[in-house]
């Protein structure tokens, strides 16, 4: 049920004024990017015209608490469809920022994990130029699992080095300098 009281009419603006996010007022609910979307043909509860619906509707917190908007692949498939020229993979992308803004003020909590890989990710390309597959792997899997989890994966891990198809230690490129400048730029901290 909807709240009026509960609505924020002002959410459509804040996610417009992100990057990516300016066509969302131009969404007029046709559902074309979900009927193409292939996150929503195996997973239902992703449905990208309801997370604009909701947005356009001001409902704020339930769209930034929505632990579907971490499902989206980025496969831009929505964007060919959308009649409106409606970016939806970076509208959900705006959303997501406004999401982690929100989390790291203490005002929301995101279940999902895919925050703390993605970050953990991008930590790891900004030192080494590419991802460390063991740290990054094991060090999600202490965060979101504990020791427990962690040790339960340590099996696989060492199969996967044992064919040399994981490295202990990481592998830095050259010019990890550029690599860091480049984040320097592009970062909207
Ligand atoms: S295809 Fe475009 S206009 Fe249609 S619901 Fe999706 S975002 Fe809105
Ligand atoms: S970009 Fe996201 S919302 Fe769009 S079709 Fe791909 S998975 Fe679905």
């Amino acid at each position: 049920m909807i709240k009026s009281s509960e609505l924020d009419p002002n959410f459509k603006y804040e996610i417009s004024k992100e990057p990516g996010g300016e066509n969302i007022k131009k969404c007029f609910n046709c559902t074309g990017c979900t009927v193409g979307c292939p996150v929503t043909e195996i997973d239902k509860s992703y449905n990208p015209r309801m997370i604009l619906r909701k947005s356009l509707l001001g409902m704020r917190k339930e769209v930034l608490t929505d632990d579907s908007i971490w499902l989206c692949a980025s496969c831009y498939i929505c964007f060919e469809r959308c009649p409106q020229d409606v970016k939806i993979t970076e509208v959900v992308g705006a959303i997501r920022a406004i999401a982690l803004r929100e989390a790291r003020a203490g005002n929301i909590k995101i279940k999902n994990t895919k925050p703390v890989f993605d970050n953990l990710f991008i930590d790891s390309v900004r030192s080494n130029g590419r991802w460390y597959e063991a740290g990054v792997s094991g060090t999600f899997m202490l965060k979101t699992k504990g020791v427990g989890g962690a040790i339960g994966y340590a099996p696989m891990g060492l199969a996967l080095f044992k064919k040399g198809k994981l490295s202990i230690l990481p592998h830095k490129i050259k010019g990890t300098d550029e690599i860091k400048r480049i984040f320097e730029e592009v970062s909207t901290k």
